[in-house]
């Protein structure tokens, strides 16, 4: 230990005045972080002494660089944007959909004042915060209600628990799935209170396995729950809903269809890849169609629930409707959102989900080349950048085995590794997640825009300085 060490160390009083730390405040950074910050530098200066692992003092000026840094990173957000270059346009680990310019801007409104979110402005008393969006939705979908929720296994929590519970629901075997976070469809049902009646095979099952279970077993209701995070290929058959409805129909029994990730409509013409879309489950004649806000729609994190009146106004209407209440924020995403549906054309140009689903490869192929050689420039020796085509996914438990076709840049950097590339990107200031691939790191251009772009360049550049 070296006691001289000790006097050199600055004085905090000295280290908060310096220049550095002045202009930092100015520039916003509040006082109580530069001072923690400072505390915590020379603390950690003292023990390094103390313990002989610090040999020598940093000069005063890169001393309150480095408080100023560290006073920086403790003050941004701990959720902070990222930038998604995985091409995976679903992804639920970076927030699943990202809301286009006018949703974004009606939550910013929304969230800054006061809104009509419980108040009729025609007749000047207490509205319904459902009132916002259940028509649009009745609207594009041919429902007769509707009833938004806070996310689908709300909706569908919500659907059993009001509409199902001491009843006996046949569902098949093989869609008691697991859709993630540990939300199982049989355990979701016995918390409800409905009584599961297993219906067919994994693999298999059959009209005739669903009207035993009515005739023989009793069954009072029919689910179909939409195996959306995985496929079963082989030797499968599973009912459509359209003969589920034609059951129920004879036996005088509704049938509930938990969608998942319902497109509100697959155009071929616009390029988003086919799915399973509402409007076909409410016109085959689902009584209850419960799917997601923020997959294949493009909006905000929400649940939402179509169908016959009597039974959206029971769920409405059940005590559990409001422990998963929908927030004015993301009412505000979801009307803005479903605005656009009101024009298919303005829909898939306008909500960014659908218009990244519909790039085709050529388009992206494209783009990957244009922003390869932009890096090319940029990198010169310090980075093999070349292109190839690729195949992503649509991700967040939506489509899976559609695949997406799409042409990514590839990035061999020359005096670094592939893997601390990788490393230095996720630690950018804002983060960069891509793929790595057989010793490649992989943009896609699916996923980003012409502003990430700027940004990947500034921080290749800086990285591979
Ligand atoms: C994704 C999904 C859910 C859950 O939806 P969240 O909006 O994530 O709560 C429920 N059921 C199915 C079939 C799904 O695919």
């Amino acid at each position: 230990m070296d006691k001289h060490l000790f006097q050199q160390l600055p004085k905090m009083d000295v280290l908060l005045a310096h220049p550095v730390l002045l202009t930092a405040q100015e520039e916003g950074v509040p006082y109580y972080a530069l001072k923690e910050a400072a505390r915590a530098r020379l603390d950690r200066l003292r023990r390094g002494i103390l313990d002989g692992s610090v040999e020598a003092l940093p000069g005063l000026d890169a001393l309150a660089v480095q408080t100023v840094e560290q006073a920086r990173r403790a003050c941004r957000p701990h959720l902070r944007a990222v930038i998604n270059a995985t091409g995976v346009v679903l992804h639920t680990n970076l927030g699943r959909a990202p809301l286009g310019e006018a949703a974004a801007r009606a939550v910013y409104e929304a969230a800054r004042g006061y809104s009509n979110l419980e108040y009729d402005l025609e007749e000047g008393r207490r509205g319904s915060r459902f009132s916002h969006v259940d028509g649009l939705l009745c609207s594009l979908t041919g429902a007769e209600a509707a009833l938004a929720v806070n996310n689908n296994a709300a909706a569908v929590f919500l659907m059993l628990s009001a509409l199902a519970a001491g009843k006996k629901v046949a569902i098949s075997r093989g869609e008691l799935v697991e859709i993630g976070g540990s939300f199982r469809v049989p355990e979701i049902m016995a918390r409800s209170g409905a009584q599961l009646i297993e219906v067919g095979t994994t693999n298999k099952t059959h009209l005739s396995d669903y009207r035993r279970a009515v005739e023989e077993q009793g069954a009072e209701i029919l689910l179909k729950v939409h195996t959306s995070n995985f496929q079963l290929i082989g030797f499968t058959e599973e009912v459509s809903l359209e003969d589920l409805v034609s059951l129920g129909r004879e036996k005088g029994i509704p049938v509930f269809h938990d969608l998942g990730s319902g497109a509100l409509f697959d155009d071929p013409a616009l390029g988003v890849p086919a799915g399973p879309t509402v409007e076909e489950s409410v016109k085959a004649g689902a009584d209850v169609v419960c799917f997601s806000g923020d997959k294949l729609l493009g909006g905000p994190q929400a649940g939402i629930a179509l169908g016959k009146k009597e039974y959206i106004q029971a769920m409405k209407k059940n005590q559990f409707a409001r422990v998963v209440r929908i927030d004015k924020l993301t009412l505000a995403a979801l009307e803005a959102t479903l605005r656009f549906y009101q024009d298919h054309a303005l829909a898939a140009k306008s909500i960014p989900v659908l218009s990244m689903l519909g790039a085709g490869q050529e388009t992206l192929k494209a783009r990957a080349l244009e922003q390869a050689r932009r890096l090319e420039e940029r990198l010169g020796a310090r980075c093999a950048v070349s292109t190839a085509p690729d195949v992503g996914e649509v991700g967040g438990g939506s489509l899976p085995g559609v695949p997406l076709p799409t042409w990514v840049v590839e990035l061999h950097p020359a005096h670094l590794s592939v893997a601390a590339l990788e490393t230095a990107l996720r630690a950018w200031e804002t983060p960069i997640v891509g793929r790595v691939s057989h010793d490649r790191y992989l943009l896609d251009p699916r996923t980003l825009t012409a502003g990430d772009w700027e940004e990947i360049l500034r921080a290749l550049d800086a990285i591979l300085d």
